[in-house]
């Protein structure tokens, strides 16, 4: 699991996220909720250390991750993104194979296999040779969560992961992101899509301001908010 203890980012003087403290179960799906600009990107990048902390500490299965190298730490934790940030000039297997055989070590043949492994599962096994440009915004988004899934992480983090997709696009995404949860992928899920909250999660964050304004199962939530800010953020999404 991760535990986020008081966890500050800023922007030059400004604190974005702050003092954040957050327990996601081994096995869970957090979804994280809140306007545009409460800082819910700038959260997921501190998980990462795509964004270093200015204080607080994440720990992964109870370790404290602030002294590991960045990279390494990303190996634990997979992270995708709104832009699917596929290499171009590389084809869909190419683009699951390039970590394992890269940063992982895998000799390239077995690179290959567990490529065509992860695509499969999410049903491009017979996309494997196009390049992004020759994929839809949905396949696309699907390469880049088997190029994630590849790396075998312990965590999964997901930034408005269907955001840019066109709307018949979406649910297949979707789908795909809420089969991994049932299947026990631990995953913080940033997300405009209320449907999908209120299916997949085991815990629905509510942010503002930089700050979790409420936490609960997604009945808490989307039927007995407690505070104003979330029924009227409810009132402007719903
Ligand atoms: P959205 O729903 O629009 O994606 P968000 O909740 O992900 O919003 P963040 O992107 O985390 O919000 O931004 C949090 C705050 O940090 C915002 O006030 C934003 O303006 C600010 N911010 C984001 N990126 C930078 C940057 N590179 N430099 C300075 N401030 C930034
Ligand atoms: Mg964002």
């Amino acid at each position: 699991g991760l535990d986020l203890r008081d966890l500050t980012l800023a922007y030059g003087e400004v604190d974005v996220v702050r003092s954040i403290s957050l327990r996601v179960e081994p096995g869970t799906t957090t979804c994280v909720i809140g306007p545009s600009g409460s800082g819910k990107s700038t959260l997921l990048r501190g998980i990462n250390r795509l964004h270093e902390p200015k204080s607080g500490d994440v720990l992964l299965d109870g370790a404290s991750t602030l002294g590991q190298h960045p990279d390494q730490l990303r190996r634990k934790i997979g992270m995708v993104f709104q832009h699917f940030n596929l290499f171009p000039d590389h084809s869909a297997l190419e683009n699951v194979a390039l970590s394992p055989w890269k940063v992982k070590r895998l000799s390239k043949k077995e690179a290959i296999d567990l490529a065509r492994a992860r695509l499969d599962e999410v049903g491009l096994r017979d996309r494997a040779d196009h390049r992004p440009k020759d994929l839809s915004g949905g396949q696309q988004q699907r390469v880049a969560i088997a190029r994630a899934l590849a790396m075998e992480p312990q965590v999964m983090l997901f930034d408005e992961a269907t955001s840019a997709l066109d709307p018949e696009l979406v649910n297949g995404v979707l789908n795909l992101m809420a089969s991994l949860s049932r299947r026990g992928m631990t995953m913080v899920v940033v997300t405009h899509e209320m449907g999908f909250a209120r299916r997949a999660a085991n815990q629905v964050v509510f942010m503002d301001e930089g700050q979790v304004v409420e936490t609960g199962t997604p009945e808490d939530i989307f039927d007995r908010p407690r505070s104003a800010r979330l029924q009227r953020f409810l009132s402007e999404v719903l």
